[in-house]
């Protein structure tokens, strides 16, 4: 019989119920019983004190797709004799899988990724947070004081949950930005219904809600001529 934890300090035996998909899995050293059909990660976020694992593109409302990456953990489906990476948002739990979510390895792995998006992203708060706690004190490379890292949330909430594509990540590389059709910096009147989705699950923060009830999305810091020639060099090669 699983334990199943709460609040991380108590727990509460859990029985197999008939009907009921009941999967068994350790997650740092804590028996638990969860409902199969879900991911690692959903399974963690809904026992709290149960794992440390940070994501920065997961909503729950929108299909996850592993963009950030940062939910990286350890599993190993041999009981505990090896161990692999895996990313926690989109890996399934299973009967008998050993979770690892804050070991020297993992924090290591995250710590990379953090790096750059705060190189990318000084000034945004929960980049800054992320920062603190896996120690990156100051990028190797230049600070570019962007606030957006592309992790696609807002354009899949749009899609997922209102059936628009209001908003998309248009080109590529580093001029890659989000931003409405034809890389207008306000959505357009059709595709937008100014529900605020967008606006909502934006882990970073950058997309508010203008006066007129649309979406202001994060501006590229190069000027548009520099993206527009480039999207002319682009098109020379198709
Ligand atoms: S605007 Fe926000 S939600 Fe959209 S890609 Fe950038 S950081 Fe992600």
């Amino acid at each position: 019989m699983a334990r199943l934890w709460v609040n991380g300090g108590s727990w509460v035996e859990v029985k197999d119920a008939e009907g009921i998909n009941i999967v068994h899995l350790t997650v740092d050293n804590k028996e638990i019983a969860v409902s199969g059909g879900q991911t690692i990660l959903e399974a963690v976020a809904r026992m709290p004190g149960i794992g440390n694992i940070p994501a920065l593109c997961y909503h729950p409302a929108v299909k996850p797709n592993g963009a950030c990456q940062l939910c990286t953990v350890e599993v190993s489906e041999n009981g505990g004799s090896k161990f692999r990476f895996v990313v926690a948002c989109l890996y399934p739990v299973k009967e008998g899988l050993v979770v690892k979510t804050n070991t020297k390895m993992v924090r290591k792995r995250r710590k990379g990724i953090i790096e750059p998006l705060l190189a990318r992203c000084p000034n945004v708060k929960k980049i800054q947070e992320l920062a603190e706690e896996y120690g990156v004190e100051k990028p190797r490379v230049a600070l570019l004081g962007e606030d957006c890292i592309h992790c696609s949330l807002c354009l899949r909430a749009c899609q997922e949950t209102i059936g628009k594509a209001a908003i998309s990540l248009v080109t590529q590389g580093i001029y890659k930005e989000v931003a409405a059709s034809f890389y207008g910096y306000q959505v357009s009147e059709e595709d937008c219904i100014g529900c605020g989705d967008c606006a909502f699950v934006c882990p970073t923060g950058t997309i508010q809600m203008g006066p007129d009830g649309k979406p202001v999305l994060p501006k590229v810091k190069i000027p548009y001529s520099e993206v527009e020639a480039m999207s002319k060099r682009s098109s020379y090669f198709l």
